[in-house]
């Protein structure tokens, strides 16, 4: 109790004016001849005195705050009042709830008995994960955080469980942030009154332990995103390794280059983030199964290296095999990713340091056999590097230079293939023009020698432009030489023909060159036309509209169905030489070919039987109603000079086919 408190000062300050007015109630009564007046002063007195004594003053002001602060509720020494349980419990809920809300820190607890898992609102922003996907269970801390790190803390959660032991985990975020992205998540056992565990308490924490200057040094070295080296560092090291074998021969070690197939799909079909998630847990996935000792990197976007150091030289291969194929295994298991299985495909490509002195040799081979082993058909396994692979790698490093080199020679030059039209007397209808590499004065190369090379790297659309302004060129001799109707085929490759430019690029051709375009045919081939079908008919419908003519080329290999055939706006199918092959000798053969043409007539399309050599593939053709020829039997392509004479012979105008 205070000395001064006003509740008992306005107490006694109310007795004493109700002791002091009460003194004059004998000295009233004498002295009124009005009733009236002295019964309400007696009352008045009465009230005042009352209310001195009996009543419960409410706190005011400051005071009011003071007492709130610094008095504490004395124990009830009388019988309790009634309580409501329940609403206590959910306002110690409540408060509990708000305690864990503007705390810095995130929590969670586990519930031995029923296994759930509470996640504060804290800790499932510092996981960065969406709130709405928030279960009760451990997934929200697997599926945010790297699978190494969540393999510990299940087994820290697991030995807390049994042995009553307190944990601390550090763990690093799966998706990168601009800020922090490693957490420290601790967990401190509730034990029941005879010890055993009931629950685990534990918190989640923002860990920057990384800021000092000693780890800033140490991050420059780090590939920021995945936390393994970065290239610079990946090649210092192996620089070291390298002169270490050149002074000691016994010394082996290896280099392996691992490459994520497809991984633009993933950022494409996926997002970046996802992207970004999936190179962390592959590095994650490549340190789990390495040695200590080993350098691991991030050497390119998709591209990861690793340096297995000092490996035993005496069964080098036996030593290294397991261990590649245990890192191979490893990081191409499924990746759980916004709950559903994502799969990876990885190539690896192995490089011992068999014969090399050099940094760059070393690189050489291992990134030439992971060229190698993404090309063939069994990309996404693993290739060993041999002597083999290197000779075709710079045997095509050379021609890719070579190619490059022709370009700027123009030593590619124009073939020109007849299409006869054999129901107009054998008229020439058109040309295919094919390419030919005129590298010396022996003869020329072949296309299938160079066109999958310059495809591969690109090369193609330097080359594509050069082929269809030549095409165009001798195009518009041939029509201001008076054979107006003819009309030159042109291959497109797929590269070119998905080149956003493309469109473009040709009206500036057709333009320089005055061509008209209907003088002008494109030829993509199936497979082209149907690996992307949905872009290729918006373009196809605007080379249309340009007035150009289009042709499926082979016809027949590549799958397309009937319903995108139908929604080609094409003129022209090109059946495959494979189908006309046989027609004569195999009536299998004979029926393929019937159901090309069948197709072809169906969809109201001209058809150009390619590869026709012999007789009785012609009439074969002829009788089954195919007007279009092309093949050695009519001609062989021609150069400019004999393509004209055959012109000469074999051109007669529509109109005068038409009227004859
Ligand atoms: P393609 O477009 O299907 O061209 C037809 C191929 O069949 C040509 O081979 C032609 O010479 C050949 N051929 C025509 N008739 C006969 C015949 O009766 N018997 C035999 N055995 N062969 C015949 P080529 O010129 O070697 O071209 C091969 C492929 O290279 C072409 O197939 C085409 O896909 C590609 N190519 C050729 N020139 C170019 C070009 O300028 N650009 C692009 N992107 N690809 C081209
Ligand atoms: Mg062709
Ligand atoms: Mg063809």
């Amino acid at each position: 109790m205070r000395l001064f408190d006003e509740k008992i000062i306005l107490r006694l300050f109310l007795l004493f004016a109700g002791v002091f007015f009460a003194a004059f109630i004998p000295e009233i009564i004498e002295s009124s001849s009005n009733v009236l007046f002295v019964i309400p002063y007696i009352f008045a007195n009465i009230f005042l005195i009352t209310v001195a004594i009996t009543y419960r003053f409410p706190l005011i002001g400051s005071r009011r705050k003071m007492r709130h602060d610094v008095t504490i509720a004395q124990p009830h020494t009388g019988a309790l009042p009634v309580r409501d349980i329940q609403k206590d419990l959910v306002e110690k809920n409540e408060m509990f709830q708000m305690m864990v809300d503007i705390s810095a820190s995130g929590f969670w607890t586990f519930d031995a008995a029923t296994g759930k898992v509470y996640w504060s609102q804290k800790a499932v922003t510092l996981l960065r994960a969406d709130p709405s996907k928030v279960s009760d269970t451990f997934d929200l801390l697997k599926t945010h955080i790297l699978e190494s790190d969540w393999l510990r803390f299940r087994d820290s959660l697991n030995s807390a469980m049994e042995n009553g032991t307190n944990f601390t985990v550090k763990v690093t975020l799966l998706q990168k942030s601009t800020t922090e992205h490693h957490l420290q998540i601790s967990g401190n056992v509730q034990k029941s009154d005879d010890g055993r565990p009931i629950r685990i308490i534990g918190a989640v924490n923002e860990s920057a332990d990384h800021t000092t200057p000693e780890k800033q040094d140490f991050y420059a070295y780090r590939d920021s995103l995945t936390g393994v080296y970065n290239r610079k560092f990946f090649l210092e090291k192996l620089k070291i390794d390298v002169d270490v074998s050149l002074q000691r021969p016994d010394y082996v070690f290896a280099v392996a280059l691992l490459d994520i197939d497809s991984f633009g799909a993933i950022n494409t079909s996926y997002s970046i983030n996802v992207g970004d998630s999936v190179l962390r847990i592959v590095a994650d996935r490549i340190k789990s199964q390495c040695r200590p000792t080993d350098t691991i990197a991030r050497i390119g976007p998709d591209v990861f290296a690793v340096i297995l150091h000092n490996i035993q030289s005496s069964g080098a291969d036996s030593e290294v095999l397991p261990l590649v194929r245990r890192i191979h295994n490893t990081v191409k298991m499924p990746v759980q990713m916004e709950g559903r299985d994502l799969y990876i495909s990885v190539s690896m490509a192995v490089a011992l340091n068999n014969d090399v002195d050099c940094v760059e040799d070393v690189m050489a081979n291992a990134t030439a056999s992971l060229r190698e082993m993404k090309k063939s058909v069994n990309h996404g396994g693993i290739q060993f590097f041999s002597g083999g692979i290197r000779e075709k790698a710079m045997k095509l490093y050379k021609l890719e230079f070579e190619i490059r080199r022709a370009i700027q020679a123009q030593e590619f030059v124009l073939m020109y293939q007849p299409i006869i039209d054999i129901t107009k007397g054998n008229r020439v209808a058109g040309f295919e023009a094919l390419v030919r590499w005129k590298q010396s004065e022996q003869g020329y190369i072949s296309p299938a020698e160079f066109i999958p090379i310059a495809e591969e790297t690109g090369l193609i659309i330097p080359m594509g432009a050069l082929i269809l302004r030549m095409a165009c060129v001798q195009a518009k001799k041939w029509v201001d030489m008076g054979f107006e109707d003819i009309q030159v085929a042109v291959n497109f490759s797929a590269k070119q023909f998905a080149m956003d430019s493309m469109l473009d690029d040709i009206k500036k051709v057709l333009l320089e060159t005055k061509l008209n375009p209907k003088n002008l045919k494109l030829e993509i081939t199936e497979y082209t036309a149907v690996c992307e079908a949905e872009k290729t008919i918006e373009i196809m419908k605007a080379l249309s509209s340009m007035g150009l003519q289009i042709s499926i080329d082979d016809f027949g290999t590549g799958y397309s169905s009937l319903s995108y055939l139908k929604r080609f706006p094409i003129h022209t199918l090109k059946m495959d030489k494979s189908f006309v092959d046989y027609v004569a000798e195999d009536e299998e053969a004979a029926a393929f070919a019937r159901m090309v043409i069948g197709i072809a007539k169906s969809l109201n399309l001209d058809l150009i039987a390619e590869g026709v050599e012999q007789e009785d593939q012609l009439e074969f053709l002829r009788n089954e109603g195919c007007r279009l020829i092309q093949g050695y039997y009519f001609s062989k392509p021609l150069p400019p000079e004999l393509a004209l004479g055959y012109l000469k012979e074999h051109y007669k105008p529509v109109d005068s086919v038409c009227r004859s």
